[in-house]
């Protein structure tokens, strides 16, 4: 792959991507690209897609297992400034597709910006969270956005509205798109008032999850007008664990991992929490995060 040397600094080769995870696990990315611009982050996607070569973002890891085997083609990481930056401007927010969303999500509420507040505790990118819509039961990211420019895997830039956006629960219609940024429509408060509600959203979130352990947040969907942690600890299986992944005690949708985990442990253990719930209610659970 000669065209790698116009890049050269910015990629990598065989770089181990268990510690860019939540879990800390996984394999190798054959390639790592770190763009300095957008230029060349559009130059060099489009030119690996021209040439079959596969290209995935990784945000901050926080919803994704990689297998032990690791991924081919090229790991594309926006960790530089540029794709890190975060404009206010009033009650217009717009943030880079890298910005990390638990620090833009507590500037918000210092500020007294509200809307974002739902989103406290929830660890990632802007761009991992428009692509999941994550969000919780205070709201999701949906409701604030209200544009965002994707970079498609041609090259090209486009801006999409939030109606274009495909947004439902835990997803949308970023597909094979990246984030490069989202503005963001919030409503000036008192800030006293915003960042009580962020801090009880955060506290509520501490104290009902796993935080300080090693997991990629809820792995299931919650199938319509059920909770799959609920459905997960009736079937018994709280604590339960295959090497060195277990189900969580403290939330049943979560699964944590220990030193010497592999991802074929969480792998197995999801398959036997899937056939265990089926075989109890019936249900058959989808995932939320995503397998590389
Ligand atoms: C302790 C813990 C608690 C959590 N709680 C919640 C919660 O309450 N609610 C919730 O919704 N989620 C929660 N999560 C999951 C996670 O925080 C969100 O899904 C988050 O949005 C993932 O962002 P990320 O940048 O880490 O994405 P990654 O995990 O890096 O990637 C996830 C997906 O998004 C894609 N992606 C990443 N960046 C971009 C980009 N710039 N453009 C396009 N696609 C991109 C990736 O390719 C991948 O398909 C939790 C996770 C943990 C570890």
């Amino acid at each position: 792959m000669n065209w790698f040397s116009e890049f050269a600094g910015r990629i990598e080769h065989d770089v181990p991507l268990s510690p860019l995870t939540w879990f800390k696990l996984g394999g190798c990315a054959r390639h790592v690209y770190r763009p300095a611009e957008e230029e060349q982050l559009a130059r060099m996607v489009g030119r690996a897609h021209g040439d079959d070569i596969p290209t995935r973002v990784l945000g901050a890891g926080a919803n994704v297992l990689i297998r032990d085997d690791g991924v081919d083609g090229v790991v594309v990481r926006l960790d530089d400034a540029v794709f890190q930056k975060v404009e206010y401007q009033g009650e217009r927010v717009i943030a880079a597709g890298g910005a990390d969303l638990m620090r833009l999500t507590r500037e918000c509420a210092r500020r007294g910006l509200a809307g974002l507040e739902c989103m406290a505790g929830i660890p990632g990118t802007v761009g991992g969270a428009i692509r999941m819509n994550a969000g919780g039961k205070h709201g999701a990211i949906v409701e604030t956005v209200s544009s965002a420019r994707l970079l498609t895997p041609e090259g090209d830039v486009e801006v999409l509205r939030v109606e274009q956006l495909g947004f439902g629960y835990r997803r949308s219609a970023v597909g094979p798109r990246i984030v490069l940024s989202a503005e963001l429509q919030l409503r000036q408060d008192d800030p006293r008032r915003v960042l009580a509600r962020y801090e009880d959203i955060w506290e509520r979130k501490k104290t009902s999850q796993p935080f300080g352990e090693n997991s990629a947040g809820c792995v299931f969907k919650n199938p319509p007008g059920e909770s799959a942690g609920r459905l997960i600890d009736e079937a018994g299986m709280k604590g339960e664990s295959i090497g060195g992944a277990r189900v969580s005690r403290e939330h049943a949708n979560f699964i944590v991992t220990r030193k010497g985990a592999t991802a074929d442990d969480v792998l197995r253990l999801m398959d036997r929490i899937r056939q265990t719930v089926r075989r109890q209610s019936g249900i058959e659970l989808e995932l939320e995060i995503d397998i590389w």
